[in-house]
């Protein structure tokens, strides 16, 4: 009998972040992660068993997909996978759709952009229907604010939780599992233990610089989804998504590894979520850029031979790129308001990506002074250069630590910061006297970095003042905004 037609079983987890960031609460945080991370685990080694291993396209990052023989099979797995995924999370949902699909047309790509294309009407349709009407006279969930409570924390908190919520709280209390326990087997050291996990966010802002201030970095690949069409069989396919993951996997990791050591018994990050080319972590504010940069970077360099290659899509494109969001701001900020702008600096990024036909990564980054959550308000009035393409950024980063070296005095740095906002021949006037009282000193070291940074960003010095670019756009501000975030 043919084996050509066979019913192919997609699924994805609905709204995973909206899950994740239901509470501000860094233990719950990590709590709905590791058991996202376990019920990943438990659905491939499920599958896998059921079906045998060539059977299973891929799962992993919150979907999977796998074919099976017949229509009713097809229904019962789905069921099943959704109830189980409801049973283990309560508030959190997984949808699963499935087609006839042909595996020896040499298109299999095309069979899984359709089961993609029904897999988000699909969730579209779900995503209407999850208002739960809640009876008025029930207490709350004191963490989500969104459900019913029905448990007493036995923390020691008094807290009244929802079901989702303790479930949460109570794996986050555990010290094996989810994704930090991933990267201490991987980085293979002593360094990382369940002991220097950090208990809040004012913990990882204890051992930062300056102190008090977290970093929460959203990265994420750009437009892979035009590339899932293209794999030719099931087996292309598959070295495409093990690649990904285990490529944003490896750059997470090994950046973590380089700038994430423990200071004071404390690991200075934390890791929310990685998915398959998905990256959401929050770490100290020195070393958040420092770790965006690098995993982006690694990305960037190691997607040919990685990814495309072993998937046979070197001839569709020379490397694949992400997109960044990093927002610097105080531990008391609340985590869901980081992970919204953070969001919205990384769509920002992509702007800059696709302008650039994404022949090189992006980051936007936002330091946050005030209580406004919203970017747009962050910005009004602001001169800035952001986002800035991974290379500039690389310079940018260089910049700041040559003038930290060469202790530029930071009140010639505010004074022209604060000239900035008076117009733009006051920031003219202010960057001149600051370049020329640098420029008297026998000493000109200064005087040329800060000179040279100007250059490296647009400024032309021939009858075009600093600190301005040819499109009236200056890096100064940045660099100032983040010259405490570096270390020298
Ligand atoms: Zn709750």
């Amino acid at each position: 009998m043919s084996n050509a037609q066979q019913w192919l079983v997609c699924f994805d987890t609905d709204r995973i972040k909206q899950y994740l960031f239901a509470t501000n609460r860094l233990k719950e945080i990590r709590g709905g992660s590791a058991l996202i991370a376990q019920l990943d685990d438990e659905r491939k080694s499920y599958l896998e068993q059921r079906y045998s291993r060539d059977k299973v396209v891929y799962s992993a990052g919150g979907g999977a997909a796998v074919l099976v023989s017949t229509e009713q099979e097809a229904q019962a797995l789905i069921a099943e996978i959704e109830r189980e995924f409801r049973a283990q999370t309560v508030t959190a949902s997984i949808t699963g759709v499935y087609l006839q699909a042909s595996t020896t047309s040499g298109k299999f790509g095309v069979e899984m952009t359709r089961a993609g294309k029904a897999l988000r009407r699909a969730k579209a349709a779900k995503a209407e229907l999850i208002r739960l009407p809640v009876e008025p006279y029930m207490r709350f969930c004191s963490s989500c604010g969104q459900h019913p409570a029905a448990y007493q924390a036995q923390d020691g908190s008094g807290d009244w939780l929802c079901r989702a919520c303790h479930k949460k709280r109570e794996k986050g209390g555990e010290e094996r599992g989810g994704f930090f326990a991933q990267f201490a087997q991987w980085a293979d050291s002593q360094t990382w233990t369940g002991k220097t996990i950090p208990d809040d966010l004012d913990a990882i802002g204890s051992v930062a610089s300056p102190p008090g201030y977290v970093g929460f970095i959203a990265l994420d690949g750009n437009h892979i989804g035009d590339l899932l069409d293209k794999p030719a069989t099931i087996e292309a396919y598959r070295a495409f998504s093990n690649g990904l993951w285990s490529l944003t996997r490896e750059q997470t990791f090994a950046a973590l590894k380089q700038y994430g050591k423990p200071l004071d018994g404390i690991a200075p990050f934390e890791i929310v979520l990685i998915g398959g080319d998905d990256v959401l972590l929050i770490t100290a504010a020195d070393i958040a850029l420092e770790i965006a940069l690098a995993i982006a970077e690694g990305f960037e360099k190691q997607s040919l031979t990685q990814v495309l290659s072993p998937a046979g899509l070197s001839g569709e494109r020379e490397k694949l790129t992400m997109a960044g969001g990093v927002v610097l701001a105080h531990a008391d900020f609340p985590i869901p308001a980081m992970y919204r702008l953070a969001e919205s600096l990384q769509k920002s990024a992509k702007r800059l990506c696709a302008e650039q036909k994404y022949q090189t990564g992006a980051i936007d980054f936002q330091v946050v002074t005030s209580s406004d959550t919203d970017l747009d308000a962050m910005r009004q009035g602001v001169p800035h250069r952001r986002p800035y393409t991974l290379e500039d950024l690389r310079k940018l980063l260089g910049h700041i630590r040559l003038l930290k070296a060469a202790d530029i005095p930071t009140s010639q740095l505010q004074a022209m910061y604060q000239a900035l906002f008076e117009g733009e021949v006051n920031a003219q006037l202010a960057s001149i006297a600051t370049l020329g009282y640098l420029g008297r000193s026998t000493d000109k070291t200064r005087y040329n970095r800060l000179k040279q940074f100007f250059k490296d960003f647009g400024v032309q010095f021939d009858g075009q003042l600093p600190p301005w670019d040819a499109s009236k756009r200056s890096a100064l501000t940045d660099l100032v905004e983040l010259y405490p975030f570096i270390k020298s």
